[in-house]
């Protein structure tokens, strides 16, 4: 038996920054992530995958495609270029709104997205009043009624409104594009910088965050063109010929996983917001008037995709959006707890017939369906599932790393990924070096390479090859050892309850399958 118990840090702030300083230094010295281009002391906001990390996104990323196209008879995939024509950022509303409001303290000179430090001071409030709703909980027990005490408590109702007021203040003058009222919001709420500590702001200005670059050669008047800001787009000029080639009926989706390219003005949390990231995105076309089932159907699969990865529910929870972009009718995002606090993983869209109705105008083709049973043409209403996939990785890892204490004192750094999910499925250990072992682990090791990514090691003492495995997260270890020459059998190790138990070769494959389904 073994008793498992996580070594924390005591003191709540330090310890997640704690535990996220180990969770990026465990990714580099284990083979998962990099910072680009290193040995030039790196690129800001922009990370290389290694030998492990990139198997886990990659089964990531299989995981979803299986989920949305293999499961569904109505949803297709694709693999659109990155480069599109630049008209279709004009028609997306991306050239003219794809932008963050931008402010910089002229003390510690850094620079924030003044949407975010007013979310974040709303953010504020809002714990200060749960801490009173927790202590008014345990000082009234049973009889304590939540909601008349939120409505009713002077100091709860205080934090709350004034959560609700700043939000309500942004959200409007936003929406005016009203720069000018987003800073004096920011000077009345008396938010100050967090590194200076000072309330020396700059004007609050519009920054697109579309890169550029140039097509063809300058001798030929080169033209300016885009890195996609998201897939979504070549899915839409997409949608004519993948309906037509693919005899699709309404309602059906595209998918597609692929780069994205942002100038994030605020790049500081790893691979959770990078320049350069890569999102996994489904389009279902829908009738028109039947788009709020099918956002409620899809919030629903989302969450359940999420939930199938076996971490705690409490991890995730709902946002649904204050602010409202320029092409949706409603949106609700589905937040990680990340060791830095709840953050929006996937967004859940209902786009309307805005996307295809723009690029219908600006390029004169009709983007419609013939709907035999109504027999008429309309434009398709968009339900869209967005997810990143570096932030769906940084979930998965984040969530599985633990250090733990064992019962005979020992310590060990697990990776507990959802077995599936894990870059080395089996590792395939002689105990010792000689007497037929590793060519008999060798046999085995070829037997299995076809269906299971594995590892062969045969170097340091077992524990140590065992405790190398569970920091990359292998959830099995299979041990051929002396009787193995004459049983023709091995010994399992599972990597959570650390308990083995002895299984015959040829039954490898089958119980492998078994335990990696999910
Ligand atoms: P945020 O508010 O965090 O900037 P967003 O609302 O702009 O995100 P969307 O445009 O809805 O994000 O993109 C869909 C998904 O793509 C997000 O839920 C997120 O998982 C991912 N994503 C967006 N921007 C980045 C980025 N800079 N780095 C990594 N992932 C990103």
């Amino acid at each position: 038996m073994h008793g498992i118990l996580l070594i924390l840090p005591s003191n709540k702030e330090s310890m997640s920054e704690d535990i996220f300083k180990k969770i990026i230094s465990h990714a580099k010295e284990y083979g998962y992530i990099f910072q680009s281009s290193e040995i030039y002391d790196g690129l800001s906001a922009v990370y290389d995958y290694g030998q492990y990390g990139s198997e886990l996104k990659n089964n990531i990323r299989n995981y979803w495609w299986k989920s949305m196209v293999q499961h569904h008879e109505n949803i297709v995939g694709i693999d659109a270029a990155i480069f599109m024509h630049p008209t279709t950022w004009k028609a997306s509303g991306h050239v003219d709104a794809f932008n963050d409001p931008m402010i910089d303290n002229k003390d510690s000179k850094k620079r924030y997205r003044a949407d975010v430090l007013i979310e974040d001071y709303a953010e504020k409030q809002r714990q200060k009043a749960e801490k009173e709703i927790t202590k008014a909980k345990k000082r009234f027990g049973d009889d304590f009624d939540e909601k008349l005490y939120r409505e009713t408590n002077p100091r709860v109702k205080g934090y709350l409104d004034k959560a609700d007021e700043a939000i309500d203040k942004m959200v409007k003058s936003l929406e005016a594009d009203d720069l000018a009222a987003v800073k004096q919001l920011i000077e009345d709420l008396e938010i100050a910088c967090p590194i200076s500590g000072s309330r020396n702001w700059t004007d609050v200005r519009q920054f697109n965050l579309m890169f550029d670059t140039k097509m063809g050669s300058l001798s030929e008047g080169a033209d300016k063109i885009f890195l996609r800001p998201e897939t979504a787009q070549g899915i839409f000029v997409n949608f004519l010929n993948v309906m037509k080639t693919g005899r699709m009926k309404v309602p059906f989706g595209i998918a597609q996983t692929g780069k994205a390219f942002r100038n994030e003005i605020v790049a500081r949390q790893f691979i959770f917001r990078m320049r350069e990231f890569e999102q996994m995105e489904m389009q279902f076309f829908v009738k028109p008037g039947t788009e709020m089932e099918w956002f409620e159907f899809w919030k629903e699969q989302r969450m359940e995709w999420h939930k199938k990865m076996g971490f705690p529910e409490s991890k995730y929870r709902w946002h649904d959006h204050d602010k409202l972009a320029h092409y949706a009718n409603a949106a609700t995002d589905i937040e990680f707890e990340f060791p830095f606090g709840f953050k929006e993983l996937e967004g859940i869209h209902s786009r309307t017939d805005f996307d295809l109705g723009a690029h219908q105008k600006y390029s004169g083709k009709k983007l419609q369906y013939f709907d035999p049973e109504l027999n008429e043409n309309y434009v398709p209403y968009v339900v869209e599932t967005s997810i990143g996939l570096d932030r769906t990785f940084l979930a998965v890892f984040s969530h599985s790393l633990q250090d733990e204490k064992l019962d005979d004192g020992s310590e060990r750094t697990v990776l507990r990924l959802p077995k599936f999910l894990a870059p080395i499925k089996a590792a395939i250990l002689p105990l010792v070096k000689k007497d037929g072992m590793p060519e008999m682990a060798r046999r085995i090791f070829d037997d299995l390479k076809n269906d299971f990514m594995l590892q062969y090691d045969e170097k340091d003492a077992i524990g140590r090859r065992y405790r190398r495995q569970d920091a990359i997260g292998t959830p099995f270890c299979i041990t051929v050892d002396n009787e193995s020459l004459s049983d023709n059998a091995v010994t399992i190790r599972e990597r959570d309850s650390m308990k083995q138990e002895r299984i015959a070769i040829d039954k490898l494959a089958a119980y492998l399958f078994e335990q990696l389904k999910y």
